[in-house]
């Protein structure tokens, strides 16, 4: 089933966006998330100064696929029509609803270990965030700038990659 008639092409919620030709059942197994595998640290050293990643933790996030191929297209969505299931080290996109002709597809990035990116969301959903971070990192991000509203803050350091989960 991998392959199945993906295209990419312009999207609506940003940029490019993964669109499929053919219908796509709920349950299915559509695309793997395939690049190379580096760590964490080496993936910041090599986007320190790059405005977009398609990196994705995988494991205990200490390694991080750098994605390339049909899957690093696929934008995010709170509202989505797929997710990601992780299996022996490979992660996969399935689809957790039948998903028609020509609809793009879309899961939750949850991301996290984000730095300064504010990783805004416009995928127009009811139920859209605002943002592309998991709750929980949203959460954190509040807590860490309450207290830094109330002391100095020191910058400087390497700068740290939001990563998708
Ligand atoms: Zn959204």
């Amino acid at each position: 089933m991998v392959g199945m008639g993906l295209i990419i092409r312009s999207s609506a919620i940003h940029a490019a966006g993964c669109y499929t030709m053919a219908p796509i059942r709920k349950g299915a197994r559509v695309v793997e998330y395939t690049g190379p595998r580096i760590s964490k640290d080496e993936a910041d050293e090599k986007y320190q100064n790059s405005p977009t990643t398609y990196l994705f933790g995988v494991g205990d996030g200490k390694m991080v696929i750098d994605g390339h191929g049909t899957a690093m297209f696929i934008n995010h969505s709170c509202d989505p029509n797929c997710e990601t299931e992780e299996m022996d080290g490979r992660v996969w996109i399935m689809a957790i609803r039948n998903i028609v002709t020509g609809e793009e597809l879309t899961y939750d990035y949850y991301l996290y270990d984000g730095d300064e990116d504010e990783a805004r969301c416009n995928c127009g959903s009811v139920s859209c965030r605002k943002s592309m971070y998991s709750p929980e990192e949203i959460r954190r991000r509040a807590r860490a700038a309450k207290r830094a509203a109330g002391k100095k803050v020191v910058r400087g350091g390497s700068r740290r990659r939001a990563v998708k989960r």
